[in-house]
């Protein structure tokens, strides 16, 4: 009979608000934000924002491993930053982005060009029924006018700074007999290793031998997708001269459905019933993702009470590569009940000899006046509540049983 509080005890919310959620989140939840908010503020879409997409990334790093998760929530930051949890310190915010995203990680990036991650909005009802978007992206594609040279053929010469390598290495003396070798980019040919006079430049694409160009990609969005599915294309992604080019991936992100919620390959929804519905039968209508009419039927005689969940057989979503298989459409009913005095006081005697009889030793007729201290009953008002001292206690402080307890939601 205890009535539950949940209370997530954390010592600091910083990497859950960084994300934008409760620190009760689980981590499907915790995959969504960090997905969304790293699209966003990605270098590509945000160049000015990097300070920004390396915390969400941190913040993601720690709060996804759940032991790491478990030294923040008790020790914060602090604990993370001593190590806590194996291995201190972060990873490279661009590496979790490609892992998170499929990319190839740091390993394949030296030999093929950078993949491009694009989210796409798309209904539930999309998902249910199958749909084909048309998406315009943004890629860097190797200069066709002088094939990736960036400049007149026989134009092209070696850098004399840093003689083709694209790099200067310098030694620097660290004290006796210690010597570290310290390699920077050339400055005179931007790491290329080759130069071109300004003169036999290729005009198309001013020497940098890749131009941007708009594509059109068609998006095939099967039956029974999923909200965070990945759909990659092959070699769409940025080219660049002597790299394979990466992929394009988009990301599908479902908008919320006002009125059903997926649940894997089931829907659910909450029906509101008037009291009279709920004790004496009704019909609503329900309109399917695909514009079925379904017409919910609970027979007089027939009884629904609030909270009770009843399910529909194969109006779920469909399954994916297996469309004709489908979930169930769950059903959550609550009722509403009629306000104080809808029925004059003589009227509500009537009804209640139509309502199962009161329980015996309650009726107030029996009672006897000595015996009882007459109380009133207040409203619990939910913010009294979350004032009042017993919020904050765990369960195991909890007063004894058969106390008063409000539900807190
Ligand atoms: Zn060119
Ligand atoms: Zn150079």
């Amino acid at each position: 009979l205890y009535g539950k509080i949940q209370t997530t005890m954390v010592k600091e919310t910083g990497f859950y608000d960084m994300l934008g959620v409760k620190p009760n989140a689980t981590p499907d939840e915790l995959k969504k934000a960090y997905r969304k908010l790293a699209l966003k503020y990605h270098p590509d879409k945000n160049p000015t924002e990097g300070e920004k997409f390396k915390q969400i990334s941190q913040a993601y790093e720690v709060l996804s491993d759940s032991q790491k998760r478990g030294v923040y929530d008790r020790g914060g930051e602090k604990a993370i930053k001593e190590g806590g949890g194996g291995g201190g310190g972060f990873g490279s915010p661009m590496d979790i982005f490609d892992m998170f995203f499929g990319g190839g990680g740091r390993m394949h990036r030296e030999r093929r060009g950078k993949n491009v991650v694009h989210q796409l909005l798309v209904s539930l009802e999309d998902l249910y029924n199958g749909a084909t978007r048309k998406l315009a992206v943004q890629k860097n594609v190797i200069c066709d006018r002088c094939e990736g040279r960036g400049g007149r053929k026989g134009a092209v010469e070696m850098c004399i700074s840093c003689r083709g390598t694209g790099m200067h290495v310098r030694l620097h003396q660290l004290g006796p007999g210690m010597v570290q070798q310290v390699s920077t980019v050339c400055g005179g040919c931007q790491g290329q290793g080759q130069r071109i006079s300004h003169k036999d430049r290729c005009k198309a694409c001013g020497g940098r031998k890749i131009t941007r160009q708009k594509k059109i990609l068609e998006v095939h969005i099967d039956k029974g997708m999923k909200d965070g599915q990945k759909l990659v294309f092959h070699g769409e992604g940025d080219q660049e001269p002597g790299l394979e080019p990466g992929d394009i991936i988009i990301v599908l992100d479902q908008r919320v459905h006002p009125v059903f919620t997926r649940q894997g390959e089931n829907l659910t929804m909450t029906i509101e019933l008037q009291l009279v519905e709920a004790l004496c039968g009704f019909q609503k209508p329900v309109q399917t993702l695909d514009n079925r009419c379904l017409l919910i039927t609970s027979p007089p005689g027939d009884l629904i009470k609030p909270g009770d969940k009843k399910y529909i057989m194969n109006e779920g979503m469909p399954m994916h590569r297996r469309p004709f298989e489908k979930g169930h459409l769950i059903i959550l009913f609550s009722v509403v009940f009629p306000e104080a005095n809808f029925l004059p006081k003589h009227k509500l005697k009537e009804l209640a000899h139509y309502l199962p009889p009161k329980k015996e030793g309650e009726q107030s007729e029996s009672m006897d006046d000595d015996l009882y201290i007459y109380v009133d009953l207040e409203d619990c008002d939910p913010a009294t509540v979350r004032q009042s001292h017993y919020h904050y206690m765990e369960e195991d402080d909890y007063p004894s049983p058969g106390g008063v307890q409000c539900q807190t939601s």
